[in-house]
């Protein structure tokens, strides 16, 4: 099986888990891995499937950390033969996540991409104005801070911040959320999240010439004037492998509840 690993500090003892690899004929592959373990937090694994991200369709991430589980990282690092020993009895399951697509133009450059968590647009100063397409049908015109369109797999990171819904990781969708929209007696949006299905577009335009932060999970860039983006849920998904049975719904509830007693 040929592997890549990414780690989120140096802390981490690599060297062992190597030998540990080694030893079970694992080969290191940096440019075209099966397997890509990532040591570090839900952060990390952003970052690992961003690296990775043309070939996603042909990769399972692997996310393990240190002591907390996290929405990505469902093994802890200590575990590494225990996990060895269950993808050789394929005893693990593979959640399939739904990305987001995007498509920017920007005067003459063209950026497109897609994030596991979100994408957020945010304008630093002056206040956002946008116009918000539904497959072209002008739905909306915005005036906030920002809007976020999030994955469902996302749904549980900024879009809960939010005050978006929680998303079943099984519904391919994209949910679009405002971020401090004015909302008055000559402005007006929605103002609740949307949940938008697979082949809707979601269009947006700005109407003034600020500059805009457009954030893909954890890395970003700035948009200068006439910019166009576009998104839609991807047909890509990555895919992560987990302990067998382990459910969306108790991993919520760990994280957001706690236990519940009757
Ligand atoms: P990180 O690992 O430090 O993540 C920051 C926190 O977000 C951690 O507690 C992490 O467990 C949690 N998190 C990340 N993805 C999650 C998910 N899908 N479901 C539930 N919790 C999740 O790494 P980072 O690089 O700072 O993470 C970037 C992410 O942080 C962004 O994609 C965005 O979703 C989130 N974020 C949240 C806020 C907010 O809630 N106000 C603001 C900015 C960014």
């Amino acid at each position: 099986m040929r592997y890549s690993y990414r780690l989120k500090d140096d802390n981490i003892n690599i060297e062992k888990i190597l030998k540990i690899l080694e030893s079970k004929n694992y080969i290191y592959d940096n440019e075209n891995p099966e397997l890509v373990f990532v040591f570090g937090g839900d952060g990390t694994v952003l970052g690992a499937v961003q690296d990775y991200i043309d070939k996603v369709d042909d990769i399972i991430f692997i996310g393990i950390n240190h002591g907390n589980l996290g929405f990505y990282t469902d093994f802890i690092q200590d575990d590494i033969k225990n996990i060895l020993n269950l993808i050789e009895n394929n005893e693990y399951d593979i959640s399939n996540l739904p990305l987001v697509e995007y498509h920017i133009t920007n005067n003459q450059n063209i950026y497109k991409g897609y994030a596991l968590n979100e994408i957020s647009l945010i304008s630093l100063d002056r206040t956002m104005i946008m116009e918000i397409y539904i497959n072209d049908f002008l739905f909306e015109k915005f005036r906030g801070t920002g809007i976020a369109v999030s994955t469902p797999s996302g749904s549980t990171a900024y879009n809960k911040s939010l005050g978006g819904a929680v998303v079943d990781i099984n519904i391919p969708s994209i949910q679009l959320t405002e971020i401090a929209s004015i909302n008055n007696k000559v402005y007006t949006t929605l103002g609740s999240p949307i949940i938008l299905g697979k082949n809707i577009n979601l269009k947006m335009i700005p109407v003034k010439n600020n500059d805009l932060v457009f954030n893909v999970d954890n890395r970003h860039l700035i948009l200068k004037e006439n910019v166009i983006i576009e998104t839609k849920v991807s047909d890509k998904c990555v895919k992560l492998l987990t302990q067998k049975n382990r459910s969306f719904f108790k991993r919520v509830q760990k994280a957001f509840i706690g236990d519940v007693n009757d």
